[in-house]
């Protein structure tokens, strides 16, 4: 018989958390129609919200680092070069494959077609950033020259750079844009210059880092077990901070869904550009709800949809803070605790996965450039479409984990076939609303990548347990 109590008990965080969207929603549509509250109020009223952000975003660091490193440690390098060749495969063909989905939308709905451009402002001067630059740029950023600094800053350039920071309430986005010309002074140049580094974090470089770090010390024997179990306990000890994290979450969550519709100041704009959020957020759709699901049931042979179900926290939390470096800590509880990860694959996969595997990004920027093609008039043969693909699956790989980051990289997709670059102020207007469901695929992507990685390196895994005498969670 069915237990409400239990299903409540086992549950209560997902439903606090999803009766606090609602919450906020409701909250936030009050506020905006019976308080006219200030600027200042507004910033006050987001407090809450900010503070968990904060609070993810403390973790990402160790948590990242201890499970890269311990993940890639517990493997032998043989088995942890086949599991990673597995999970780059999936990564780069549902990439592929959501671009494809993207471009077959765009071209269908064609959203851009006919409607008068003039009705959306078009302001400022195309900057001067080349394809090949911001390509050097992403190989560049996976080889940081300081590994403290890669930590807290990002790589920076040799070339003129300015940096750009565009405050949106309580949250402050700086871009690091690769340039040739400084835009001359008190030009606003919000999202006009485009590079492809946003605040945060230089994940990627980490990453790459810790992987040859954690093969390393895995090869070590008895001299590397001390450093393996080092990182072992970090790992657990993060976690054990997230689980307290994670009960924050509906009071902050609350909070940030409330002060954002407070906030947003051109609902307007949605009926501009309804078409095109619409072909955006179908790709999404179909992506998430038959494309993903049929791959990984192809696979696995499980029902994809439970699978998502346990996932439902973090892509609640994905929607909430449009983040998929943010959201780890979540995806690593849902992956491991709802639907039984083998912990060797998530540490491995879902942190490379929630940096480079971004199949909304990519579906979004295929669907954005050919937006403001259409736009433009200007129509684009196939080798111009292939050039988007080629370059929105580029793109969605170099766009870090946080928010509009996708934004930020499509310029490598709008100079590649000769679009006016700073066309992208089109679509900034609705790019917070894009940008929260486009972090969702991203992270259902990265979980069902984990669960069809799983499947797929099932016979070592055993053959590892059987021969190795330490533990599967512990090393040790
Ligand atoms: N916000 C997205 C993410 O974190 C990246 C993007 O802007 O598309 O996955």
């Amino acid at each position: 018989a069915f237990d409400f109590k239990s299903c409540l008990k086992r549950n209560w965080l997902l439903i606090a958390t999803i009766v606090s969207v609602l919450l906020g929603i409701g909250l936030g549509v009050l506020v905006r129609e019976y308080a006219s509250l200030s600027q200042l109020h507004k910033y006050y009223f987001g407090f809450p919200g900010e503070l968990l952000m904060r609070m993810l975003k403390l973790v990402i660091l160790p948590l990242i680092i201890s499970s890269m490193i311990t993940g890639v440690a517990a493997l032998d390098s043989e088995i942890s070069g086949r599991i990673g060749l597995r999970a780059v495969i999936y990564y780069l063909s549902t990439t592929v494959i959501a671009v494809i989905l993207g471009i077959a939308l765009v071209m269908t709905i064609k959203p851009g077609v006919s409607q008068s451009a003039d009705s959306i402002d078009r302001t400022g001067s195309t900057p001067d950033v080349s394809t090949v630059d911001a390509m050097l740029d992403l190989v560049r950023n996976m080889f940081p020259e300081n590994l403290v600094q890669a930590c807290f800053q990002q790589y920076k350039t040799k070339r003129k750079e300015i940096e750009v920071t565009k405050s949106e309430g309580n949250s402050t986005m700086t871009v690091t844009a690769v340039m040739t010309t400084i835009p001359q002074e008190n030009k606003t140049v919000d999202y006009k210059v485009v590079g492809l580094y946003s605040d945060g974090t230089n994940v990627l470089g980490l990453i790459v880092f810790c992987l040859v770090f954690g093969l390393v010390i895995g090869k070590m024997g008895e001299k590397g077990r001390i450093l393996v179990e080092f990182f072992d306990a970090l790992n657990e000890a993060t976690m054990k901070i997230v689980q307290i994290i994670m009960c924050y979450m509906p009071v902050g969550i609350l909070f940030l869904i409330a002060a954002k519709i407070i906030e947003v100041e051109d609902w307007d704009i949605f009926r501009k550009l309804g078409l095109y959020m619409v072909t955006v957020l179908s790709g999404l759709a179909i992506h998430s709800m038959v494309c993903l699901p049929v791959i990984y049931f192809a696979f696995v042979r499980k029902n994809p949809f439970t699978f998502a179900w346990g996932m439902v926290q973090a892509l609640v939390t994905a929607l909430m803070i449009s983040s998929s470096s943010a959201t780890l800590p979540v995806t690593f509880r849902c992956a491991e605790e709802n639907n039984r990860i083998d912990k060797r694959i998530t540490r491995f996969v879902l942190p490379v996965g929630a940096t480079i595997n971004m199949d909304g990004t990519a579906l979004y920027e295929a669907v954005a450039a050919i937006f403001i093609a259409q736009l433009n008039d200007y129509t684009l043969d196939v080798g111009q479409i292939v050039t988007i693909s080629i370059t929105a699956t580029a793109a969605s790989i170099g766009a870090a984990g946080v928010p509009n980051a996708g934004l930020v990289t499509m310029v490598i997709v709008l100079t590649a076939v000769g679009l006016p670059a700073n066309d992208v102020t089109l679509i900034v207007a609705v790019d917070w609303l894009l940008d929260r469901f486009r972090t969702m695929i991203n992270v259902l992507g990265d979980a069902y990548g984990a669960g069809i990685v799983q499947k797929l390196s099932k016979k070592e895994l055993e053959r590892m347990d059987l021969t190795s005498d330490v533990d599967v969670v512990n090393p040790f």
